[in-house]
């Protein structure tokens, strides 16, 4: 039998209603089989583990981040599989930034949520962390990666971002498919998971949390940009730009990009278009930001990019190095 742990983060998932005043709140984790006694059926032991304190994911940040790859450290000899219960709003960041984290994995980490309460007739989070638990602890197929679960399908988390804030397929994956679906059956796509591999885990401990993202819009001004370029110790601004990776080609546009990179910030150009690829150089304007030494994010998330920059720029020192990490496919977060 697999031995899976579920570590519980907060979010709308685990809100149950108090059965005196009938207000959600917050569910105590030890009581996940009082809750949902139909996980006795599943062929796993699960133990449970929650966070003090359990917070909505928009309080998520890089040291709770950090507590969570440790916390899979610890129990890794211990577990076959991990799911992590967390709110919707960052899910995709935390699965970006736990794969960075994350090296040589070989064991699942299934993050899923839910968009109404377990607590509620109607939720999603039933199916959820069934499915969930159900493919961490699947005993002929293996997914070493840190994944999402939602709305049926199974998804890489580097590659996810969240789309709909009110449907129950919440999460999108516009460059790569989905790793598995669940109907009547779970049908697994092998050839898309990872591979194992045949070293041991690699756990990271930090994060350069010196990291923005700035979007291009129609309104930018010389004045923000310099704004930003300013704050102190600021290391690496992700760029959301238009299209293929294209932005203002004014001069002080490029100025600006040309100041900060001359600062020592790492500009990583990434698209605001939820599909695609940057590819710096097809329009004019993109070539200004190419020359400058603006790095391609090619088809990466802004979610993924923001944590394999806090990632690179948090671990490796070296200036030439970290450039060449963030152009390397790391998580399968790029596609090459
Ligand atoms: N605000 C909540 C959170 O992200 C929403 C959710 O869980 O879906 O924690």
């Amino acid at each position: 039998m697999k031995n899976i742990l579920v570590i519980y983060t907060g979010g709308t998932i685990g809100m149950v209603k108090d059965t005196k005043s009938g207000a959600l709140r917050p569910f105590d984790m030890k009581k996940i089989y009082e809750v949902l006694p139909i996980l006795r059926k599943l062929d796993c032991n699960i133990d449970t583990f929650q966070f003090d304190p359990i917070i909505d994911s928009s309080d998520m940040n890089a040291k709770v981040w950090l507590s969570l790859a440790k916390k899979i450290k610890q129990e890794y000899d211990n577990y076959d599989g991990f799911v992590i219960l967390h709110g919707t709003d960052t899910m995709s960041y935390t699965a970006s930034c736990l794969s960075f984290l994350l090296e040589n994995l070989n064991k699942p980490v299934i993050i899923t949520g839910s968009q109404l309460p377990l607590g509620m007739i109607r939720t999603d989070g039933r199916d959820n962390i069934i499915s969930s638990i159900e493919i961490a602890s699947n005993n002929s197929v293996l997914i070493p990666e840190v994944c999402i679960f939602f709305g049926n399908k199974l998804f890489r988390g580097n590659r996810t971002t969240k789309l709909n804030a009110e449907y129950f397929e919440a999460f999108y994956s516009g460059n790569y498919p989905s790793l598995a679906k669940v109907g009547i059956n779970i049908s697994y796509k092998q050839h898309l998971i990872s591979s194992c591999q045949n070293k041991s885990l690699k756990v990271y401990d930090n994060l350069c949390q010196d990291v923005v993202i700035v979007k291009v819009c129609p309104t930018i001004q010389e004045s923000f940009l310099s704004a930003i370029i300013n704050i102190p110790n600021l290391k690496g601004i992700v760029l959301e730009t238009y299209g293929s990776g294209n932005a203002p080609t004014n001069d002080y546009f490029l100025c600006s990009i040309e100041k900060a990179i001359k600062k020592g910030i790492t500009v990583m150009n990434v698209t605001q278009c939820k599909a695609g690829s940057v590819e710096m150089g097809h329009y004019e304007a993109s070539c200004g930001l190419m020359n400058l030494g603006v790095i391609s994010g090619k088809d990466i998330t802004t979610e993924a990019a923001l944590t394999k920059m806090m990632f690179v720029l948090g671990n490796y020192k070296d200036k030439k190095e970290q450039i060449e990490k963030l152009k390397e496919n790391l998580r399968g977060e790029i596609s090459i």
